[in-house]
């Protein structure tokens, strides 16, 4: 990476990146679709076209959701979506990938756009929770917005980002106490690392063996993270 610095910080997403189990994701992707017809009312063959809708308007359904309206409070939607979900059986422990975040010697923060308590469960089941300094969630920034501008409801939600929004990432390293040019931020969505990208962080994207816009590496599994990435080591 020629002149670049070595990173100091990483910032590392959670699903996707640290994880990768489809039964997960489609488990989640059903729920949502059954809490958008039972809860509020969709009919089932509209649910999917509504969730994906909002999810790329806002880049989360529950913002959508709440933005537009439907009267959805933050709790019960993350009961009804990560709730149920049986965690035990589909996030086994991983310490190989404990082993590896261990080896890194320098601060690492969760980044997610994920709601904190699923971040914690599933950390808590892969065993790699104490790898963590902290978790940086949705939760947060919605907070963090409700302080700032005063809002609630439909409008605190119209104001809320996450990534790939370039504050969500200036509010990440704030919270990381970071700089742009020595923060390394790994994630498995393309849009994300393009994001990063933008506002200047240095990039690893996983789930691929070719780069995407963006990355300055990209790994598989972030297990092979050392291979591509050797200088996060020296
Ligand atoms: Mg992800």
């Amino acid at each position: 990476m020629g002149t670049v610095s070595r990173p100091r910080v990483l910032l590392v997403d959670l699903d996707g990146t640290l994880y990768r189990s489809s039964k997960l994701f489609q488990d989640v992707r059903d729920r949502i679709n059954d809490y958008i017809t039972g809860v509020l009312g969709v009919p089932a063959e509209e649910s999917n076209d509504v969730s994906g809708r909002l999810y790329r308007q806002y880049g989360l359904t529950v913002v959508g959701l709440m933005a537009e309206g439907y009267g959805v409070e933050l709790d019960g939607w993350h009961k009804a979506v990560h709730g149920t979900l049986d965690y035990a059986e589909l996030l086994p422990k991983n310490p190989p990938l404990k082993d590896l975040l261990d080896s890194l010697d320098m601060p690492k923060y969760i980044f997610t756009n994920a709601d904190r308590i699923h971040a914690e469960v599933c950390l808590d089941h892969i065993g790699i929770r104490d790898c963590f300094v902290d978790i940086i969630a949705f939760d947060d920034i919605v907070e963090h917005v409700k302080k700032e501008t005063g809002a609630t409801g439909p409008e605190l939600m119209k104001s809320v980002f996450c990534k790939p929004d370039a504050r969500a990432f200036e509010y990440a390293m704030k919270r990381a106490n970071a700089e742009a040019g020595s923060t390394m931020f790994l994630d498995d969505s393309t849009a994300n690392i393009k994001g990063a990208k933008e506002v200047g962080l240095q990039t690893v994207l996983v789930g691929s063996k070719d780069l995407c816009e963006g990355a300055d590496y990209a790994v598989e599994n972030f297990l092979h993270l050392k291979d591509a990435a050797p200088s996060l080591w020296q």
